[in-house]
């Protein structure tokens, strides 16, 4: 097992990842920038390394600084989490030309998935279904007649895009040209390349994601789904497991065919599968080759710690769980708690002036932040996640109610209170909503 560990993250998931680390005796390095020197991640860590100036360009995603923080601490491996270098296929071959273990799977594995093209021919051939679409956009008729055959609406997405940018949907024919070159201008700012790629926009879908776990020696389970349809912006602001839509023969057997794809291309880590499932059908959409913000849900459910697993796989050993011995128990809901307004989603960085986290049975919080803390402006506007497990879905309800009753933020906007509604909706408390459903209700 590993000595140390650099956890080359911020804010809750560098706080989880240290968690498991102590758990497992391994001692932890936080890295962080100029703007973070009062985060928890840096007080509770055994040893820290300011790596640069705020901005995520200087810190957070330069490689230089993180290498060379792993190296005058004397690291043995190195713990993305989640967002900045995670998906980032170089800087795992970096870490590895180095001499350390990156937690997290193989670098050519992070790159054939971060190109969603490539992505939906390697799961084709293990027969997955994707929505239909055109890969590489060659003329403008081309999709036009796509249109013509499948229908509109359409919906453009950037080739190496993530967190919901660099899409455009498309209601018309006359609407084509300007999408287009409007997607491939935001994918070219926010990930450098313009390659765009065509589907066909499914209408009322539900987000159904796969948890995989992998190692070294070809044994791969699935943990089951989580639904992630509650999102604004097509980012996620609920998640739930399990969800209410599929049977247990549909969940057993898109986990199936998850794990067989996945063993196809002799994958190992952690890995999340994304879906949308329409009218009984699942449609992969891509593969997230990382630990996800989500996991809790699944931890509350299986039992299973994921950093636990992912960092033994890392270090080499062999998976013990058998799929027959993976138990669903329950239900786990999270509500991301965003320092942002609630109804414009504008970041409210600034001091938490009062804080009082809810406790009690069920109850779990993942954050870094605490009373007199200053969120600062550079990073991303999450500041919490609430997770809430119950003998049964309605129980994790009430429950979440609850704890959101108790959780007091003051100081920054935060998203609460939209909890709070979004919780008391028809359809959220039948769990028959949608993508759709945060436009529906407002
Ligand atoms: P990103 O990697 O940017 O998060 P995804 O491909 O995972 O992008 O899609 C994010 C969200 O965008 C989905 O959960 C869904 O709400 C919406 N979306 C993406 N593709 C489609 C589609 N073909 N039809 C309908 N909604 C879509």
């Amino acid at each position: 097992m590993f000595k140390k560990v650099l956890i080359a993250n911020r804010g809750e998931v560098a706080l989880r990842v240290l968690r498991t680390c102590r758990e497992l005796g391994i001692e932890t390095v936080a890295i962080h920038s100029e703007a973070d020197s009062e985060a928890m991640h840096v007080k509770l860590a055994d040893e820290s390394v300011c790596i640069g100036p705020p901005p995520v360009s200087q810190s957070y995603l330069n490689i230089p600084s993180i290498i060379t923080a792993a190296t005058i601490t004397n690291t043995d491996a190195i713990h993305p989490g989640y967002g900045f270098l995670s998906e980032n296929a170089r800087f795992a071959e970096i870490v590895e030309e180095h001499g350390y273990k990156f937690i997290g799977p193989k670098s050519e594995h992070i790159k054939l998935m971060g190109n969603k093209i490539k992505a939906k021919e390697t799961m084709l051939a293990s027969g997955v279904q994707s929505i239909p679409g055109i890969n590489e956009i060659g003329s403008i008729n081309q999709v036009k007649d796509f249109g013509k055959e499948y229908g509109y609406p359409l919906i453009i997405k950037a080739v190496n895009g993530g967190g919901g940018k660099g899409m455009r949907k498309i209601y018309d024919e006359k609407e084509i040209e300007d999408s287009i070159s409007s997607a491939k201008k935001e994918s070219l700012n926010a990930f450098g390349d313009d390659s765009v790629y065509l589907e066909k926009l499914l209408i009322n879908p539900k987000h159904i994601e796969i948890q995989i776990i992998a190692d070294q020696y070809g044994n791969v389970v699935h943990l089951g789904e989580r639904d992630c349809s509650v999102q604004r912006n097509h980012q996620k602001l609920i998640e739930e497991s399990p969800s209410v839509t599929l049977s247990k023969e549909e969940r057993e057997q898109i986990g199936l065919t998850s794990v067989n794809a996945v063993r196809a291309i002799k994958y190992e880590g952690l890995g999340t599968l994304e879906f949308l499932y329409e009218n009984n059908k699942f449609y992969f959409m891509e593969m997230n080759t990382r630990l996800q913000v989500e996991h809790p849900v699944t931890e509350m459910i299986t039992n299973i710690d994921l950093v636990k697993e992912q960092i033994r796989i890392a270090a080499g050993d062999k998976m013990k769980m058998q799929q027959n011995e993976i138990e669903i128990n329950g239900h786990a809901i999270e509500c991301r708690i965003n320092a942002e307004n609630p109804k414009t989603f504008i970041p409210s960085p600034g001091m938490i002036n009062r804080y009082h986290q809810p406790g009690g049975l069920g109850v779990r919080i993942e954050s870094a932040v605490y009373e007199g803390y200053k969120i600062p402006s550079h990073y991303d506007s999450m500041i919490a996640k609430l997770i809430t497990h119950g003998a049964d879905r309605e129980e994790c309800i009430s429950r979440m109610k609850r704890a959101l009753e108790e959780y007091v933020i003051m100081g920054v906007d935060n998203t609460i209170q939209l909890h709070q509604d979004i919780l008391k909706e028809n359809n959220f408390v039948s769990g028959k909503y949608n993508i759709n459903f945060m436009n529906d209700i407002r």
